[in-house]
């Protein structure tokens, strides 16, 4: 029996075919993206590209199913690729560990037939809108927190677009978070099936739900909403604020922990080398490289340094004062 024999009794010989010529990019491998992108790669996807900016925390491994206490403090997309490589060797797997901003998607996010939403920010998902706008890749707009979540495929130019339903991201404290709300981990692993349900229907042809669907599984409710019946000036015209937006640094508090996180736009690429000696003059103290993270402390600051310029700064600090720190440190 071959590996896809199960599967290409219900989907037939050509359709499940199909799904080895595809190309896939899984935006986020938190909760959802743990089990979106493990059932792509065992349904036989040709290829999937695996993107996620941060690294296994323990406070993870409550709902992340691809990810164990071996793996704390490794860059998920790598443990995942890992991961997946031996649940199916056959397919084509590629690990991005990056931070999604306007500088980088066009380039993270170009020649795919479906791009998977596993993200847990609006910033995000607005930029995979607008690449969808721009190249017509259809993406699933997938979201879950507490035990609610929503899954909407958008398939740009023939279905309305993300923000043809919300004009734009929320305000930073407007939405709940995993950190404000809770999140329960068999809730995700519905919302992110269901998700890749939709994900196998585009891939093969099939034609993807047009509805939104909200589930709340706690209350046992399920809503099939319809989308905006007008279509927005964005998707219209391809218009793609969000890709043409400019910036260098954001330097924003971490939510739900005392601290700030600073991102770089776009991303670059930080000689460790050359920085450690530097931090460690400054603070007195060892600092330590381990593979795309170099950590240390700087006084009551725990600090790491991501190879793409990423910081996060645990402690006491404002964004002002992060902000001139890594100025400082790293230069800008
Ligand atoms: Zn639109």
């Amino acid at each position: 029996m071959s590996r896809y024999s199960k599967q290409r009794i219900f989907l037939g010989r050509e359709a499940d075919a199909l799904l080895r010529t595809k190309r896939v990019a899984v935006v986020g491998l938190g909760a959802l993206g743990s089990v979106i992108a493990p059932w792509l790669a065992r349904a036989g996807v040709g290829h999937l590209t695996l993107i996620d900016r941060d690294l296994v925390e323990r406070s993870n491994l409550q709902r992340q199913l691809l990810y164990t206490e071996d793996d704390l403090g490794q860059p998920k997309a790598e443990v995942a690729m890992a991961r997946l490589s031996r649940a199916n060797p056959e397919i084509g797997l590629q690990a991005m560990v990056a931070d999604l901003t306007s500088g980088n998607t066009r380039e993270l996010l170009s020649g795919f037939d479906l791009i998977c939403d596993g993200t847990d920010n609006f910033e995000a998902r607005f930029l995979i809108n607008d690449m969808a706008i721009l190249t017509g890749t259809p993406w699933i707009y997938t979201g879950a927190i507490g035990a609610e979540g929503v899954v909407w495929p958008i398939c740009p130019p023939h279905t309305p677009c993300l923000r043809c339903l919300i004009e734009e991201p929320p305000a930073f404290g407007d939405v709940d978070t995993c950190d404000t709300a809770g999140v329960l981990g068999p809730a995700v692993g519905v919302i992110a099936s269901w998700a890749s349900m939709e994900a196998l229907k585009i891939l093969t042809g099939k034609a993807p739900a047009r509805k939104l669907v909200r589930f709340n599984l706690w209350e046992d409710e399920r809503q099939i909403l319809h989308p905006p019946k007008s279509r927005c000036p964005y998707c219209t015209a391809k218009i793609t604020e969000f890709l043409d937006s400019r910036w260098t640094m954001k330097a924003s508090e971490l939510c739900g922990l005392e601290g700030v996180q600073i991102r770089v736009n776009p991303p670059g690429r930080l000689d460790f080398d050359a920085l450690q000696p530097r931090l460690e003059a400054r603070s007195g103290r060892e600092w330590k490289q381990r593979g795309m993270t170099l950590k240390g402390y700087e006084g009551a600051w725990d600090i790491t340094l991501f190879r793409d310029g990423r910081a996060l700064i645990h402690g006491a600090i404002t964004p002002e004062r992060a902000r001139s720190w890594y100025t400082e440190v790293v230069g800008c």
